[in-house]
Order: structure tokens, then C-alpha cells, then sequence
């Protein structure tokens, strides 16, 4: 009896919205002056319209999942079980959601009816997934749709089949609080549709990656996808990232245990990131495309280049080129900040302040990887010394130090953050563009020592105790043993023996140096006294040169000019950070920037990699033999480094051998840390 009551009422909904569409075009006074005419144009039956219309909404079978499972979540399901059979032709979704009662389930099919928003206010606050109120319209028009429902306080639940946008059932039945659609031969009366999909192992892969979006998007909803019968995954809905991860990739628990961690907000700009990545040296967890990245933000799952920039920004210069370090990251903002209605399906985005969202990013994932360099090394590098207050930098301590862990975006100050107390910073009181001399070793001593990069392989000038660096040896939690090898150098440290690659760590320092340098406003300058004559150089070098010579001298610090005579070109400058010019003359370094601009041309420079091999070039080469004060010098540059983490390749820095695995080889009681600095 309720079931033809209600079929009833349906089928009249569905008659008055059909006659509403062709109502607009009933223009009764033009009609009768253009009686007698013919006509090319018409406007098209409803039904066609909706046939049209879905194609917009529904591309594939994992876009039915995504609109099915969204409208789920927000029914306020806490947990959905997704099943796809027939390579992705037969979808079930089943939520314990809150359901919908018989005029709820009557309406929920018709176009544009939603249960979302109300008026054009809401628009711009939404928080729902869906809001358009086409997804169900769209679904049932091009597919037999069967849907169960029902609400807490109703007895009964109700059937509903509709095939091709017809309703055919619509009964009474037995069925528990939430709702199941099934929607099965998408696309079966729109054959043109049916030609574009792919294989069924495709369209079941696109699902499942689909369902991973949803899944890592909703850790508060327990989710499961099941694949012809197999169970692909299951969340358990507990709101943990790490958990949530390493369950929807079916991932071992203990081999995420590494993963990092992080949570930071800023609560000026009501910024939230929360984020799961792998270390520069997960290299298990680092793929080869961008697949490895997901972005959600405010529960969706989107693609947007901001925030996949800001991920590669973040690890830049720490992983080879074209490496992608697994990388998710939930960004939560003020709906009123976002605009998702650009795309029919909601996958792009635009903020309002797109350069804020970007350094937000950055910041919170390099922050997360200085704390992991701390964690694992037990030594604090350049941000965390920032983050010190400043009575306690000049205070000689051998406390391990507690660091104050900022999280808001104040405290992230440039990107890439390299040190205000870094060694290559200071030197700029002696630099810009006046004429050091031309000597490749000696520190000046006017006083502050100039401690230029030059310096690189002097001891710490005396006289220099309060000078920055000074502070921070005196702070310091590290003493070098000695060389191995000619080429690490052991340190002592809270956590035990440290052995640091010489040529690596090097590398990175002088990697941040030229990225920082060319980020600056003014390039500085190592004037020549006597300039160098380019006669070495090719024909098609002078051509690059010729080509490229404002850009070197600006953002390289080589600077070039043609000789009196016009026919030779000179170097008359050099960047004054190279460190090692033992090994490199500035002729050499000037070639290999010629060689990279050959390749690429100044647009499409790589940046990244043409610095990463300048740094490469001019560091501390494995094998060469460094003085005790030498080798200070290079520890306290390197952890001067924003990253000190691993080399611009990606290769670590440091190895740490700790003090407890000693301790238990030579069966010891752990000696307390605090011990090894009393000498
Ligand atoms: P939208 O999600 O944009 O509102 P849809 O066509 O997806 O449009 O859904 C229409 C309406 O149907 C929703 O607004 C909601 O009220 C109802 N609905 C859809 N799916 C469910 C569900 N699983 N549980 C409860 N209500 C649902
Ligand atoms: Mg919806």
C-alpha cells in the first residue's frame, strides 16, 4: 500500500520535471509569428538532456564510487563498504549512514535536488563533499540502479530500482539503518560512453586509487575495498595518519614505523597541515613519479600544483632528481579561503593566498625533517639553533639541549632556510662587490674574523669568542676524534660514535650556499685581481657565454668581459663561496655552468642540478687530508646547513654507531651521556 503510494508520488515528480524543462522554451508570442517556419534547432527530451548531462559528472566507474562513497560520508557514515565485481561494471556501496526516509529516497534521484545547500549563501561556506545535487540524477539515468534505504525512526526501509533514468520499483522492505546503492552496466544506453572506457583492469585499478583518496581523505571513517571477491584493503577509521597509511597501501607496520610525522598549525591564518612522508633516505618509499604524493585538503582529494610544488620544494636538494619520496598531505583551511567549485568533480582548487598555503607546506616538512636529523643524530643543526633563545646561545652548556619546537608559520623564515648564522652569511660585511684579496686560503684579522668560505680550511680565527659560531661551538654536543680514511671524520656524541662524510657533508653546504646565493638580492662577488683570459674555452662556450653573460654575473657571480682588443673574453669575478679551489680553478667552475646552459638554456635551467654539481665540484673530496681545526670547520658549516640531512643526490651525510650498541658488544653498563663531555 505505501509502496504504490509513494511510486505514485515518484513518477509524478519525475512527470512535473520533465514538464518543467520544456516549459522555459513555451515563448507563446513568439510562437505564433514563427508557426509557419521551420527549424533546425530543438530542444532536446529531457531524458537526453540527463543522458548528456551524467556524462559530465560520470566519466568512469571510479567516479560513481567517489560520488556513491561521498554522498555516504556525508550521510555520516563512520563506516563503507565498497565492493566492485565484473572489472568495475558491478559497484555496491553500503554505508550506516543516517539514511534516507520515502520522500528523502523520492527526491534524492531528481536533478538538481540536494539536501546540502539551501540558497546562494551557502555556497560559499560548504561543508559537505557533494552540493550540486546531480550525482544520483546523473548515476541512475545511465545505469540500472538499485538502492536501499533506511532512517532510524522508520520501520520499514524502501527499495528503489530505476534502469535508464525510469523508475521501476519502488517498494517497502526490510533493511537496516543506512543506505546500499548498486549501481551495475554503467554506461548500458549510452553505448558512445561505453566505447571510451578502458580495460576492466584499468577502470578496477582507477578505483582503487579512487577508494585510496577517499580512504586516506576520511581516517575518521572506517573504509574497506573489496575486488572481485578479495579483500584490497580496510581502515579502521581511528583518525591515526601514520595507521591509515600503511593500511591503505597494505604497507608492513613495521616498515612505516620510519615514516615521518608531522602536525603543525598556524592559528593567525587558521592553517592546519598534518603530514606522513618518508626521509631522503627511505629510499624504499620513494617512487619515480608524482603518484607518490597525495594532497587532500579539507577531506578532499585534489590536485593542485601549489601544494605539489611546495612537496618538491620541501625536498629539494635532499633527493636525487626525479626521485618522489612518498608523501601525503592533509591541509586543513577556512572553507571561505578555498574556492573547490572550479572543477565539475572538484579536483581543483584555488586559494586566496596561494604563496601563504606554499610556505606553510614547506616549512612544516622541512621542520619535520630537522627534528628527525635531530632524533636520529643527536645533534641540533641550523633551524633548531635559531629557535634557541638567545641568553642560552651564549651560556656554556653541556645540557642536552630543549629545543622549543616552533610550529607556526612566523617561525619559518625563508625558503630554502638557510642559516642567519650560517659562516658564508657573515662574510657579507667584508664582500658585495669590494675586492678581497685574491688569495685562496687566509682568513683576514680585522678583529671579527671575516670567516668567509675562503676560510673554509683555517682553524677558527682567535679572538673571534663572540662571534656567533663561537656561541654555538661552545654549545655544541660534539668533539672530533679524528680523519679515518682521509675521509670521514668521527665525532663523539650524545648517541655515540659519528662518522660524517667528509666530501658529502661539504657538498651540502656549499649546495645551500649557491641556493642561497642566487636567491639573494646581490650575487657576492670574489673580484679577480688579475683576470683570468678565457682562451680554453670552445667555440660554442663563448657562444654560451656571449649568450647568457647578464644572467652569470647576476645570479652566478661570474662575471665576464670582452678584453680591449674585442677578442678574447676575461673573467674578471668569481662567486666567493667555492670553498676548495684546490681542486677546481675558476675557469673549470665556470664551465661547468657553461655546460648546463648549453644543454638547457637559461628558461628551462635546472637550477637544482647544475648547483648540486657546482657543489659537487668545488667540496672536500674523499681523500684529501684535513687538520683537527679543518675538520671543525667543516662540521660546524655543515651543521650551519639548513638540511644537514643527506647530499643534494640524496646520499647520507652521517652514520651514527650508538653508544648502547658499544656498550652492549663490550658488555658495559651504558655509561650516562652527560660523561663523555667532562674532559
Ligand atoms: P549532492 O550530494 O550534491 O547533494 P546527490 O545527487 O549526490 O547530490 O545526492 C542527492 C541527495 O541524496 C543528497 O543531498 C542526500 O540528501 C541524499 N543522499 C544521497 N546518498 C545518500 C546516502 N548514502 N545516505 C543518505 N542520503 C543520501
Ligand atoms: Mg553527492
Amino acid at each position: 500500500m505505501m509502496a504504490t503510494f509513494h511510486k505514485n508520488h515518484l513518477q509524478e515528480a519525475f512527470t512535473l520535471l520533465q514538464r518543467n524543462e520544456t516549459d522555459g522554451c513555451n515563448l507563446p508570442t513568439l510562437q505564433s509569428e514563427t508557426e509557419t517556419l521551420q527549424s533546425c534547432i530543438q530542444v532536446l527530451p529531457p531524458d537526453l538532456v540527463n543522458r548528456i548531462a551524467a556524462g559530465e559528472v560520470v566519466e568512469r566507474p571510479a567516479s560513481v564510487v567517489k560520488e556513491l562513497v561521498e554522498n555516504a560520508i556525508d550521510a555520516g557514515a563512520t563506516s563503507v563498504q565498497i565492493t566492485i565485481n565484473n572489472g568495475g561494471n558491478s559497484i555496491r556501496i553500503a554505508d550506516n549512514g543516517k539514511g534516507m526516509n520515502p520522500k528523502e529516497a523520492q527526491l534524492a534521484f531528481l536533478n538538481h535536488a540536494t539536501s546540502k545547500i539551501k540558497n546562494a549563501e551557502d555556497l560559499d561556506a560548504i561543508f559537505t563533499l557533494g552540493f550540486r545535487g546531480e550525482a544520483l540524477a546523473s548515476i541512475s539515468a545511465i545505469s540500472r540502479l538499485a538502492c536501499y534505504t533506511r532512517t532510524q525512526d522508520q520501520p520499514d526501509g524502501i527499495q528503489l530500482v530505476i534502469e535508464g533514468g525510469k523508475l521501476c520499483h519502488f517498494n517497502a522492505t526490510g533493511c537496516s539503518v543506512g543506505t546500499v546503492m548498486e549501481v551495475d552496466d554503467l554506461f548500458f544506453n549510452t553505448p558512445a560512453r561505453l566505447k571510451f572506457l578502458k580495460s576492466p583492469k584499468t577502470e578496477v585499478a582507477q578505483v582503487e586509487e579512487m577508494v585510496q583518496g577517499l580512504a586516506l581523505s576520511h581516517p575518521k571513517v572506517q573504509l574497506s575495498l573489496t575486488l572481485a571477491e578479495k579483500l584490497a584493503f580496510q581502515t579502521d577509521g581511528e583518525d591515526k595518519l601514520k595507521q591509515t597509511v600503511t593500511q591503505v597501501f597494505g604497507w608492513k607496520p613495521e616498515n612505516t614505523n620510519t615514516l615521518l610525522e608531522t602536525t603543525f598549525e598556524d592559528p593567525l591564518s587558521n592553517l592546519k597541515l598534518r603530514a606522513v612522508f618518508a626521509s631522503p633516505a627511505q629510499e624504499s618509499f620513494h617512487k619515480r613519479s608524482k603518484k607518490a604524493w597525495w594532497m587532500l585538503l579539507n577531506g578532499r582529494t585534489v590536485r593542485c600544483a601549489i601544494l605539489a610544488t611546495a612537496i618538491k620544494k620541501a625536498f629539494e636538494g635532499l633527493v636525487p632528481h626525479g626521485v618522489y619520496p612518498f608523501c601525503a598531505v592533509w591541509l586543513e583551511m577556512p572553507a571561505t579561503e578555498v574556492d573547490v567549485n572550479v572543477h565539475p568533480t572538484k579536483k581543483e582548487v584555488r586559494y586566496a593566498n596561494s604563496e601563504q598555503i606554499f610556505k606553510f607546506v614547506v616549512g612544516g616538512i622541512r621542520r619535520a625533517l630537522q627534528e628527525q636529523f635531530h632524533a636520529t643524530y643527536g645533534l641540533h643543526s641550523a633551524m633548531q639553533q635559531q629557535a634557541q633563545p638567545v641568553e642560552q646561545s651564549t651560556t656554556q652548556t653541556h645540557q642536552y639541549p630543549t629545543f622549543a619546537t616552533p610550529n607556526t608559520l612566523s617561525d619559518f623564515t625563508s625558503t630554502p632556510a638557510v642559516p642567519q648564522n650560517s659562516v658564508f652569511w657573515r662574510s657579507s660585511s667584508s664582500s658585495e662587490h669590494t675586492a678581497a684579496p685574491h688569495t685562496y686560503s687566509s682568513a683576514t684579522n680585522s678583529g671579527m674574523p671575516t670567516q668567509t668560505a675562503l676560510a673554509f680550511y683555517e682553524p677558527l680565527a682567535s679572538g673571534a669568542e663572540n662571534s656567533p659560531v663561537t656561541a654555538s661551538l661552545q654549545q655544541r654536543q660534539w668533539r672530533v676524534i679524528g680523519q679515518l680514511f682521509n675521509t670521514y671524520v668521527l665525532l663523539e656524541t650524545p648517541k655515540g660514535l659519528m662518522v660524517v662524510d667528509q666530501h658529502i657533508a661539504s657538498e651540502r653546504w656549499c649546495y645551500e650556499a649557491l641556493v642561497t646565493q642566487s636567491t639573494a638580492e646581490k650575487t657576492v662577488v670574489q673580484p679577480l685581481l688579475s683576470p683570468i683570459v678565457l682562451d680554453v674555452l670552445s667555440a660554442e662556450q663563448v657562444g654560451v657565454l656571449e649568450q647568457y653573460q647578464d644572467w652569470l654575473k647576476d645570479r652566478m657571480g661570474f662575471a665576464c668581459e670582452r678584453n680591449q682588443a674585442g677578442n678574447l673574453w676575461v673573467l674578471c669575478s668569481v662567486p666567493q663561496l667555492y670553498p676548495n679551489r684546490k681542486t677546481i680553478s675558476p675557469v673549470q667552475q665556470l664551465e661547468a655552468v657553461l655546460e648546463q646552459l648549453a644543454l638547457k638554456g637559461e628558461a628551462e635551467l635546472d637550477t637544482e642540478l647544475l648547483f648540486a654539481t657546482l657543489a659537487c665540484h668545488t667540496a672536500v673530496r674523499a681523500g684529501d687530508v684535513l687538520t683537527h681545526a679543518q675538520m671543525e670547520r667543516l662540521v660546524v658549516d655543515w651543521l650551519a646547513c639548513s638540511l644537514p640531512w643527506s647530499c643534494p643526490h640524496g646520499r647520507p651525510i652521517a652514520h651514527t654507531i650508538e653508544a648502547e650498541e658499544l656498550n652492549a658488544f663490550f658488555d658495559r653498563p651504558s655509561l650516562p651521556v652527560s660523561s663523555v663531555y667532562k674532559r
